[in-house]
């Protein structure tokens, strides 16, 4: 018997319960947000009294608590917003129960992110016997479990890491962002940041970009940024010399996100406007179209890997792991796209680890942690089918 409360009602939240609700091993399961409307509308398509909605308001924890204290849950998926995450593991903390989540925690009035703030919570992840799994979506998620799997099966040193992440999908709309605007827009604004030689470098926002090859897609121009799987990924192998994070965007992406920079639209601080404190970004939120509302008029493809080279037996090979998802199908399957398809799945399928008893553990763990191969033995029966390549020409 395992009971799963998943927190958060957007486009993650809807494949996360959908995963969840199909799979025999959760016995009850509850999708709370602060809409509740949004979460009925999900149970609703769902069918069949499968899954229990109710309202909760993340950012307090004496609410999430009554919640937790009413419904139970053994496991608590946390796709809200990363400025939840810690009153979530407070929460759960409080209630003994155990947490995954899909973004590592981000102040809400510094658009910074690191795990320090998460990994704080070690000792008393431990102390409590609970198990609380950080970053279990695609990237941070599968690529740090491909990494693993790489470890464990390909290779004695991984010396150069460099994680692609492309989407290739047309949505029509002049501007759009694929996951919450908010986190979004705070994400790909910020400096670059990569790994080299024990050392963070820190670069101008998009300065370094080239063109990469992705298998079925072609050529893309991809961007270095920061991405916050690096931190744990260089920490939990330490033979890594370089450790990078690569993602495309598109020349007319960038021009308007030039533009809600220059404007101020993307500020995080509050302005006063007709004596009302409003901060710009979250109002720039309220109007751009919803990252759920995308997928009926998406097509094309995402491929998110990793480009691994190092030593195995004294030789040094190069290896390339990949998934690539279409829009159209993670749609037709889920009613979202495929950026909310291949975070949800992951998510899923991280807390049916952790409920098999195959993931545990008492303590904070980065999913590389754990053993990558029951993982990604099932990852491609839930919709993301992963690929290899050995010594190609991995171009980074
Ligand atoms: P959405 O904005 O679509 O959904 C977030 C949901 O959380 C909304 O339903 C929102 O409620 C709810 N929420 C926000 N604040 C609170 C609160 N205080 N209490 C209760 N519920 C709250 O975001 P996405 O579904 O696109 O993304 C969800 C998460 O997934 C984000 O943390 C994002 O960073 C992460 N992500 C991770 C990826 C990965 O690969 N690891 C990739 C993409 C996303 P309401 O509907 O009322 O606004």
């Amino acid at each position: 018997m395992c009971k799963a409360l998943i927190i958060g009602a957007g486009g993650v939240g809807t494949v996360v319960t959908q995963k969840i609700a199909a799979n025999p091993v959760f016995t009850d399961v509850m999708l709370a947000s602060r809409t509740k409307s949004k979460c009925d509308a999900v149970a609703a398509a769902i069918g069949g009294n499968r899954v229990k909605t109710a309202e909760v308001d993340a950012d307090n924890v004496p609410q999430l608590c009554e919640l937790f204290r009413a419904f139970k849950p053994d496991i608590v998926v946390n796709v809200a917003l990363p400025y939840q995450d810690l009153t979530i593991m407070d929460a759960c903390l409080e209630c003994g129960c155990n947490y995954l989540d899909t973004a590592n925690y981000e102040p809400k009035d510094e658009a910074h992110f690191e795990y320090s703030w998460q990994w704080a919570y070690q000792d008393r992840f431990k102390a409590a016997g609970l198990t609380a799994i950080l970053g279990c979506g695609f990237d941070p998620g599968v690529t740090a479990i491909f990494t693993a799997y790489a470890a464990k099966h390909h290779f004695d040193e991984i010396h150069y890491l460099d994680i692609v992440d492309c989407n290739a999908g047309n949505h029509g709309m002049a501007f759009a962002t694929n996951f919450n605007p908010e986190i979004n827009i705070r994400e790909v604004t910020q400096k670059g940041r990569y790994y080299e030689n024990g050392q963070w470098i820190v670069t101008e926002p998009h300065e370094i970009h080239r063109p990469l090859h992705y298998p079925e897609i072609g050529e893309r121009e991809s961007y270095v940024i920061y991405h916050e799987e690096l931190e744990s990924l260089v920490k939990n192998y330490p033979t890594i010399k370089r450790a990078r994070f690569w993602m495309t965007f598109g020349k007319e992406y960038l021009t308007h996100l030039r533009v809600i920079q220059d404007i101020g639209m993307a500020r995080i601080d509050p302005i006063i406007y007709n004596g009302v404190e409003i901060v710009p970004i979250q109002f720039l939120k309220a109007v751009l179209p919803d990252p759920k509302s995308l997928g009926a008029n998406y097509h094309g493809q995402t491929s998110i890997g990793c480009r691994i080279r190092g030593i195995k037996d004294g030789k040094e090979h190069t290896y390339y792991i990949y998934n690539n998802c279409d829009h159209e199908k993670a749609y037709k399957e889920t009613g979202t796209q495929a950026v909310s398809f291949t975070t949800g799945v992951p998510a899923a399928l991280g807390a049916s680890m952790w409920a098999k008893g195959l993931w545990r553990g008492a303590g904070v763990f980065n999913v590389e942690e754990f053993d990558p191969d029951p993982f990604l033995a099932e990852l491609g029966e839930q919709g993301l089918p992963w690929h290899e390549l050995f010594d190609v020409d991995i171009e980074v």
